[in-house]
């Protein structure tokens, strides 16, 4: 059985794990660095990305993570999540004592935290993923700003008028998938789908 992970210190990783459940995946939560031993996959929930960031650190778990990503373990970051696999943010969160947000880095792009403004800071979009039109519920979302030459673009949404591009909202770069959007929330399967596929090595 597929064995994925879900970081689970903060944010919506329940429903994750409940998304992975559904699919017939054995789906752990991890919150020590043993957690990770034995996994396939891991996913890197929607939150608050500072937090997670601050945390992972505390609990000794943001180096093996980055060692697992570089290692080629699939890893898929939605939201707070596609931040933490951003190798540069934008607009970091500056701690009280001066430190900007670190991410675990592995995807070439830049995200820019909370791209899609404050008036609609929470809406839905029909899109275009791997071949499947689903409902994403974005909140609070990044947007990849700019990306790398080895990033494949997935899904983009339109931008706001002729004279802005379409945006990007989902993204692979080998092992690693991220998205802008919750599809967690939805009920949707195509994105966890895409996923286990990726741990099966056919995606
Ligand atoms: N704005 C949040 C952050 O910067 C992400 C929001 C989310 O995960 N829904 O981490």
């Amino acid at each position: 059985m597929t064995r994925i992970g879900v970081l689970a210190l903060q944010g919506d990783f329940r429903e994750h794990l409940q998304a992975l459940i559904r699919l017939g995946a054995a789906a752990l939560p991890v919150r020590t660095p043993q957690d990770l031993e034995h996994l396939d996959g891991l996913v890197i929930p929607g939150g608050e990305s500072s937090v997670i960031d601050r945390l992972s650190r505390n609990y000794g778990l943001a180096e093996p993570i980055r060692t697992l990503i570089s290692s080629g373990l699939p890893v898929y970051g939605s939201c707070a999540g596609m931040i933490m696999l951003a190798d540069q943010i934008e607009n970091p969160a500056i701690s009280a004592t001066g430190q900007a947000q670190r991410s675990f880095g592995g995807i070439d792009m830049t995200v820019r935290r909370n791209a899609f403004g404050r008036q609609v800071d929470s809406f839905e979009s029909v899109l275009e993923f791997a071949g499947h039109s689903f409902e994403a519920v974005f909140i609070r979302a990044p947007e990849a700003v700019q990306v790398g030459p080895a990033v494949q673009v997935l899904s983009t949404v339109p931008g706001q008028n002729r004279a802005v591009h379409d945006r990007i909202v989902a993204v692979r770069q080998e092992n690693l998938l991220a998205t802008s959007f919750h599809p967690e929330v939805t009920g949707s399967n195509a994105i966890h789908e895409f996923f286990i596929h990726m741990t099966q090595g056919d995606a």
